[in-house]
């Protein structure tokens, strides 16, 4: 394992956070039990003051084929593995095309579109030493209870790449801003859209400093040069409030805040996730 300083105003799909070193792990490599893991952060907010941060290294960046499965390392960029996929003639990854990430990522957010998400191509995830059967897993709308952090994944061969499934899948993303953000803000409630209720509490194009929601789809929050953690966290935390007041609806992040404040929930569930906790 090395460390590496990496400047998250930059390398954060939302271009906030801080340059700190982060520490990144090979092959072999034991896992610390007190760092945060970060895939490719398109779906982070990170503070000013962030936890101790880790990640995998090139020794979980492949895809290969192992008889009947297709085996991917957790640091895979999704983009890669679309492109393996066309190449191979496989069936199911098309939805990953433009969801910016890497496989860890996905497996931790079981990352989709529409009816189409990560959990229901898996065999099995490695986590440690063991290949755990993903039907173990309990997981859900944008969401996984990894019992650790993710090394690898294993998928059923199924061929049929699908072009037109991927261009189709792709015109959905026509509203998406093209300003950083770290996709959706928060997670649809149960027969609604988070981006409607936002948009009838009048949020929608509304901005605190550099950060504002989106013009285009009142879900994202976007950074329109120079914003900060602290205006992200107010718009985040007033969409919340007017959204319960009218609606009584209580909005759930998708983003995942970490800080290292005392009580963070990202990061305590992170350490647990490290320590199979
Ligand atoms: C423009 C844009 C569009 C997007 N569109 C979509 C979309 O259509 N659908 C969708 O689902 N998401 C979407 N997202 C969100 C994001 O792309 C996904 O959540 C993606 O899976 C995040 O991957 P990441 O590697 O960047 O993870 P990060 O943001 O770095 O981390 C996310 C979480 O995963 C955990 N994690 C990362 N790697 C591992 C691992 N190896 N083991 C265990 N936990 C791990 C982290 O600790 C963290 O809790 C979008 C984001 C952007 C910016």
């Amino acid at each position: 394992m090395f460390s590496k300083t990496i400047d998250f105003s930059s390398y954060s799909s939302i271009r906030i956070g801080p340059k700190v070193e982060v520490l990144v792990l090979e092959a072999g490599d034991p896992v610390p039990a007190d760092r945060f893991l970060v895939g490719g952060a398109n779906n982070l907010l990170l503070s000013p003051t962030p936890p101790p941060l880790m990640m995998l290294g090139k020794d979980f960046d492949y895809c290969r084929i192992e008889g009947e499965l297709l085996e991917v390392g957790a640091a895979t960029p999704t983009g890669k593995l679309l492109s393996f996929a066309k190449k191979h003639d496989l069936a199911g990854f098309e939805f990953v095309a433009k969801l910016p990430g890497t496989l860890g990522g996905m497996l931790a957010m079981n990352a989709g579109v529409k009816e189409h998400e990560i959990f229901p191509l898996l065999e099995s995830v490695r986590i440690g030493e063991e290949w755990i059967p993903a039907s173990s897993i309990e997981h859900g709308y944008r969401y996984a209870r990894l019992p650790g952090i993710a090394t690898a994944a294993r998928f059923p061969l199924r061929r049929g790449y699908d072009d037109t499934l991927r261009r189709e899948l792709l015109k959905l993303r026509n509203n998406q801003p093209k300003e950083p953000s770290a996709g959706s803000a928060f997670k649809n409630p149960p027969g609604d859209y988070a981006g409607r209720l936002i948009e009838a509490v009048g949020l929608k194009g509304k901005h605190l400093g550099g950060i504002a929601w989106s013009e285009l789809h009142a879900n994202f929050l976007v950074n329109r040069g120079g914003g900060t953690y602290a205006e992200a966290l107010a718009l985040l935390e007033e969409a919340k409030r007017k959204v319960k007041e009218r609606f009584g609806v209580t909005l759930e992040e998708e983003i995942k805040i970490v800080t290292g404040e005392p009580g963070n929930r990202e990061t305590e569930e992170s350490r647990d996730l490290a320590t199979g906790g």
